[in-house]
């Protein structure tokens, strides 16, 4: 007599998927790029033979990304919506997105369609000998002086938490979610990539690093260059700095 196998909430058979992973996508106004981006996260992960789930974390978009989110979920049962009622910031919206994540793999990149999700595959098969695969970006498409800013910036990070990561804040990576049981996190804004890569190599997870493609932004407006984000990114870093020594 053939074994019965069990059926899933979709009525489909139940399958030994070698992949469980959560992709999620923060996202501030983003009502022009987010069904493309979630159009070809599908596209990808339909390709990979994996146990999946997508959150879009809308945080606190005041544009039709709430409405575009919904319906995106109400179509999908695989796609969770995480709503922020106001915007919090980038680092809340990873924060967000890390622990409603139920697979055992967790990858983030931005809804800002910057990234091609087509480049998370080969990030699979590395995540099998380390912890984290953190991505670096081998043309940046932003101006010259945020490229400057950027480089000086993963310098000081690296300095201050003794790591060798090339691009701090690269939105493309592969984390165990299990690291996100292991460690407590508190920056709301900018540092948040930061303070998850010096956590997590403090607990001596293994990270190892890939060169991805960047795009620019063909819609909406970002946030990363502004003043007021980067100012809250120093005084987050000073506060980070002084907590982890203590600990
Ligand atoms: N984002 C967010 N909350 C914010 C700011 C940005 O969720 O307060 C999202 C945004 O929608 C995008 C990603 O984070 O998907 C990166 O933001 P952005 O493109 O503005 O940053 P940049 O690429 O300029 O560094
Ligand atoms: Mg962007």
């Amino acid at each position: 007599m053939s074994e019965k196998i069990p059926n899933d909430v979709s009525g489909n058979l139940k399958k030994n998927y070698p992949v469980s992973l959560t992709v999620f996508f923060p996202c501030y106004n983003e009502q022009d790029n987010l069904e493309t981006t979630i159009k070809n996260a599908l596209e990808t992960l339909q390709n990979i033979n994996a146990d999946y789930e997508i959150i879009i974390v809308n945080d606190g978009s005041s544009d039709n990304t709430t409405d575009i989110a919904d319906n995106l979920a109400r179509e999908n049962p695989r796609i969770k919506v995480i709503h922020h009622h106001e915007n919090l910031g980038y680092g809340a919206a990873l924060q967000s997105g890390f622990k409603n994540a139920e697979k055992n793999l967790v990858f983030y990149t931005d809804g800002d369609g910057q990234f091609d999700i087509n480049e998370l595959p080969p990030l699979l098969t590395l995540i099998k000998k380390f912890d984290i695969v953190s991505c670096y970006r081998i043309n940046r498409q932003d101006s010259l002086i945020r490229k400057i800013n950027g480089f000086l910036w993963t310098k000081l990070v690296c300095l201050l938490f003794r790591m060798k990561i090339k691009d701090i804040d690269c939105a493309f990576k592969l984390y165990k979610t299990e690291i996100f049981d292991n460690i407590k996190l508190s920056s709301s804004g900018a540092l948040i990539d930061a303070e998850i890569l010096a956590r997590a190599v403090k607990k001596g997870y293994k990270v190892t690093q890939k060169p991805v493609h960047h795009f620019p932004r063909t819609a909406g407006s970002q946030t990363g260059a502004k003043l007021k984000v980067i100012l809250k990114a120093f005084i987050e870093l000073f506060k980070l700095y002084r907590k982890i020594k203590k600990e």
